[in-house]
């Protein structure tokens, strides 16, 4: 596995846990608000980590680390994210993978083997808009695939979106709320204007916190939890 990129510590992308972060390369999306372009765009042109050192890394955190987040890019683009997601496992560590659920084959057979013990799935926007956030065609039944694969996998997982302004509004939070209706937990995130895939994002003023918390209120009654990360 061509590992691009590692967070030695981090305490908010695994939640409740102290995780590292690997980075992968390539993806099958081009948001234009994505903020790993170079990852997304130019994998080749990036650093790669020798599988080797990083589970030397692995093995010397044991003790400090609770587990492993897996991102991207997106992961589950990859032939050998079992072996790599087993490599993890077999050390004692929890793995959490984040995913653009457009791969349901690979995220089936991920949860079979349970080689994953959380799983966050980004929800760019409302099904009709799918293909304007994801910057490609989009065969929607793949995304809801995943959604219910998760939902019914018994693994702890989330749905999350991130608010890129031109993206959401009250009418697509609702659309999302009524599609999504009975999963676990959906969290709204904050959108950062830095780097971003089109450039012309980097402009984009993010929503103010009482919008998203607006959101969220608005979402309350389709899951059983609903949580901001701003
Ligand atoms: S934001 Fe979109 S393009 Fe970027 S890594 Fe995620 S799914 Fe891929």
């Amino acid at each position: 596995m061509k590992i691009k990129g590692l967070q030695k510590t981090s305490l908010i992308d695994y939640p409740d846990k102290m995780s590292c972060v690997v980075f992968l390369g390539g993806c099958n999306f081009r948001c234009g608000f994505c903020q790993n372009s170079d990852l997304v765009l130019e994998p080749e042109k990036q650093p790669t980590i020798p599988e080797s050192e990083f589970f030397e890394f692995l093995d010397q955190r044991k003790g400090w680390l609770d587990g492993v987040t897996v991102t991207g890019g997106e992961p589950c683009l990859h032939k050998e994210l079992s072996q790599l997601l087993a490599g993890i496992k077999e050390r004692g560590y929890m793995v959490k993978l984040d995913t653009n659920g457009y791969n349901p084959v690979a995220l089936m057979q991920i949860i079979d083997q349970k080689l994953v013990d959380y799983i966050a799935m980004d929800i760019k926007t409302d099904r009709e808009s799918y293909p304007k956030a994801a910057g490609i065609d989009i065969d929607i039944s793949k995304i809801e695939k995943s959604i219910e694969l998760i939902r019914n996998s018994g693994i702890l997982y989330e749905f999350r979106s991130t608010l890129v302004p031109p993206l959401f509004n009250k009418g697509i939070i609702l659309n999302i709320g009524k599609w999504l209706e009975g999963s676990n937990k959906y969290v709204l995130q904050q959108f950062r204007a830095e780097k971003t895939l089109d450039p012309k994002f980097k402009d984009v003023k993010p929503l103010p916190k009482e919008k998203i918390e607006e959101f969220a209120e608005l979402l309350k009654p389709f899951f059983k939890k609903v949580e901001v990360r701003i």
